[in-house]
């Protein structure tokens, strides 16, 4: 392979292109393509491996190899050099391939007779799409200059692969994106949703990745990075930004005015790119980049990068966020991640989200939650996968998406909806019955909210009330503290909702998961068992303070009731509850409206406070059980650890006994009980806390429905018989003895 000029590279780039004008078939032109690149370099071999699935590429067309081998030598990701290079997103180069570590012999193609191999990755700002490679006789390392000429190669044939330039029917190749693809990822919330995706950040089409005129390009590029660095510079302006948001911002400025960035842009514009190919290309090398880098600082710093190259695109292409598309019927979300704000913007209208980033715990999960949405997080590559408008079908229970899924398992995931629905029929029937066990106790059911969205479900559900109401998702979504005034009308309109209701206001519960976007988050080793809760509420009371006094003027003579998280002591308590007294004394005195009653209880997350001294349950109005944080500090197993947050059962007989105990402690006091961890909204695990003495629920409001459902057919007495029976036994989870009991009930 000879020095080339600069000319030589883009009259290659160029006929290159002119292939995709060609009429013929995918095969066609890729044999073309294989010819061009080999005569234009001046070497014997030149290769194309596509990815025939996610896991498996294939030659699918060869200048130099035997033909007969084309589309029938397959590997792995990963297998032999071919492979090494998809796996790595990175060049292989190497003067004696058959000596080199993983080279794999295959002798159909006759490559035995190539010493040199040099392999660059096909791949679009890192969706790997294929290898392109070049081999000759002589023993010899390609200089970096022809690896350079290679890879912006590689990166015109990759937009024309996006482009569906090589997909043809004969030989089986389908085009990108049309495949059904399935995605494992986790479960944000639970349910089953069907529609068509609808992409937050829609993906930039680049049409023209090869240019005729450099010096138009350069000066496109040019004015393109003029105008990020002064929407940067705006950016970092803005007043209201805190010193994290200022920190990152001064990355990109850093990136946007880095001239190293530019010049790469400029020369891959000189052999021949586009100025949004070149903005590609880098960002695609940034992102391999990214796969390979261990440190977590420097990571943050190549996805800044990878931020400021889309913003860079969509400059060059004008398309923006709105492209103009019309949201589709049923849309499905499909985001990388997205904030609290955004998503409720978008509201009850999505059937469903997907995440490629996400936690459980995140913000935009509470969201979905409250919204009662099917969400998936983590599933990996759903960005690159889908396209607006394509077929998708949420599994939020096994944490599955199937984008574009085949017949067979489109009709099996429409029965799981037929079927949910057709539960939740029943479940409306139920509605106003109250859950009435068959022996005659009722347990209360109310519902867990957060949101004004919440709201309508209280109806719907058939709650009695709402057993927690999250205030600190009113701060979640803001991008700064609300004010009292602002407070006081939106707990107003949640009361006026409730209609009389019983609603109790958990008040503010930050840190741990939940950060404050406009406060400074405290670098914390252990946050869940940090500065959180009540605990910020003591050390600083005034917010605290406001929030009760929102309450009070919200309630303007209704009855209110108000809980504090997370209190661990007596103490804590008792501090937290003279707050409260002093403002209902300041309030009074400031001529206001005082509530017909004020109820004061505290949440018990902690196990310690199920050991606290008899003062608590006697000065406490009610207390409410937090199970998710009570078994997370219970088993020591972080609830937010995709490892170990479902490591230990809810059911384990040492939970079960813990929990006896809060009961007993309660009801020797006569101190109402109830729980309002997300495992109230189980049926299985509702029945056991109702067979164990708990008479009040509260749970998602979708849960109303089956955990009645299940309540109003069993006897509790016999289940509670069922539990002692298996821990006389010593069996270590009372689960399987239920179950088994509750399948000679059905039967
Ligand atoms: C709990 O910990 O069980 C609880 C209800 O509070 P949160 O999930 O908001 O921490
Ligand atoms: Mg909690």
């Amino acid at each position: 392979m000879p020095e080339r000029t600069e000319s030589e590279s883009r009259k290659l780039l160029r006929r290159l292109r002119d292939t995709l004008a060609t009429t013929g078939g995918g095969q066609d032109r890729l044999d073309r393509i294989t010819h061009l690149i080999a005569d234009s370099i001046g070497t014997e071999v030149c290769s194309i491996y596509l990815f025939r699935d996610a896991e498996t590429l294939e030659l699918c067309a060869t200048e130099g190899l035997k033909p007969e081998a084309v589309h029938k030598t397959r590997m792995k990701l990963g297998e032999g050099l071919v492979g090494r290079v998809a796996r790595t997103n990175a060049a292989v180069n190497t003067a004696d391939a058959p000596g080199e570590r993983g080279f794999r012999y295959m002798p159909e193609t006759g490559e035995e007779i190539y010493s040199s191999f040099l392999g660059v990755p096909i791949q679009r700002v890192g969706e790997k799409l294929g290898v392109l490679v070049v081999q000759s006789k002589t023993a010899r390392q390609y200089s970096d200059d022809e690896v350079y000429a290679l890879e912006v190669v590689a990166m015109v044939l990759a937009e024309m692969t996006e482009l569906g330039a090589f997909t043809s029917d004969e030989d089986g190749m389908r085009a990108l994106h049309r495949q059904p693809v399935l995605l494992r990822g986790g479960t944000g919330q639970e349910g089953a949703a069907e529609g068509h995706v609808w992409l937050h950040e829609p993906r930039v089409v680049v049409t023209n990745p090869v240019a005729d005129d450099p010096l138009t390009e350069i000066d496109r590029i040019r004015e393109a990075v003029g105008q990020l660095r002064v929407s940067v510079d705006d950016l970092l302006s803005a007043e209201s930004l805190d010193k994290d948001q200022k920190q990152v911002l001064e990355a990109y400025r850093m990136f946007a005015n880095s001239r190293g960035w530019l010049r790469r842009m400029e020369e891959d514009i000189q052999s021949g790119l586009s100025a949004e190919a070149a903005v590609e290309k880098e960002q695609s090398a940034a992102r391999a980049r990214m796969e390979q880098v261990p440190d977590a600082y420097l990571r943050e710093r190549l996805n800044d990068l990878d931020d400021l190259s889309n913003r860079l695109l969509r400059i060059l292409t004008g398309q923006g966020q709105d492209t103009g598309a019309e949201m589709p019927e049923n849309p499905v979300l499909v985001a990388r991640n997205i904030g609290p704000a955004e998503l409720l913007e978008y509201g009850r209208k999505l059937r469903g989200v997907v995440l490629e980033e996400g936690s459980v715990g995140s913000h935009a999960a509470i969201v979905a939650r409250a919204l009662a949405i099917p969400l998936v997080i983590n599933a990996t590559r759903i960005t690159s996968e889908a396209l607006n408008g394509d077929h998708i079908m949420v599994d939020g229970d096994q944490g599955i998406v199937h984008l574009r899924p085949e017949d067979a398992v489109a009709n099996a995931f429409r029965d799981k909806i037929a079927m949910q629905a057709e539960a939740q029929t029943r479940y409306a029937s139920l509605r106003d019955l109250p859950a009435t066990a068959t022996c005659g106790t009722t347990i209360a059911l109310h519902m867990n909210a957060g949101l004004m969205a919440d709201l309508p479900s209280l109806a719907g559900s058939g709650a009695e009330g709402v057993g927690l109401f999250r205030t600190e998702l009113q701060f979640l979504i803001r991008n700064k503290m609300p004010r009292r005034a602002e407070l006081a009308t939106l707990y107003a309109r949640v009361m006026d909702a409730a209609k009389g209701k019983r609603v109790a206001f958990r008040t503010l519960d930050i840190g741990s998961d939940k950060v404050l976007p406009y406060m400074k988050p405290n670098d914390e080793p252990n946050p869940a068992m940090g500065w959180r809760a009540i605990r910020v509420g003591l050390d600083k009371p005034g917010v605290l303070r406001m929030q009760v006094q929102a309450l009070l003027r919200a309630a303007n003579g209704r009855p209110l009731t108000v809980m504090f998280p997370f209190i661990t002591e007596l103490g804590e308590f008792q501090q937290a509850r003279s707050h409260v007294l002093r403002e209902i004394h300041r309030e009074k005195s400031l001529g206001h409206k005082m509530p017909e009653s004020v109820e004061i209880g505290a949440m018990l997350e902690t196990p310690s406070l199920a050991y606290a001294p008899k003062a608590f349950f006697e000065l406490t109005d009610f207390v409410s059980i937090g199970g998710n944080d009570l078994k997370q500090f219970f088993f020591a197993a972080d609830r937010e650890n995709e490892r170990v947050r479902r490591r230990y059962d809810t059911l384990n007989l040492s939970f079960l006994s813990f929990l006896e105990h809060i009961i007993t402690r309660c009801a020797e006091f006569d101190t109402p009980l109830s729980f309002c961890g997300e495992d109230a909204g189980r049926p299985i695990e509702a029945l056991a806390l109702a067979a164990l003495g708990l008479r009040s629920l509260s749970m998602r409001p979708a849960s109303v429905g089956p955990v009645k459902a299940l309540l109003r057919r069993v006897n509790l007495q016999e289940a509670r018989a069922v539990i002692e029976g298996a821990r006389d036994r010593g069996e270590e989870s009372a689960r399987p003895a239920l179950m088994e009991w509750l399948s000679r009930q059905q039967g």
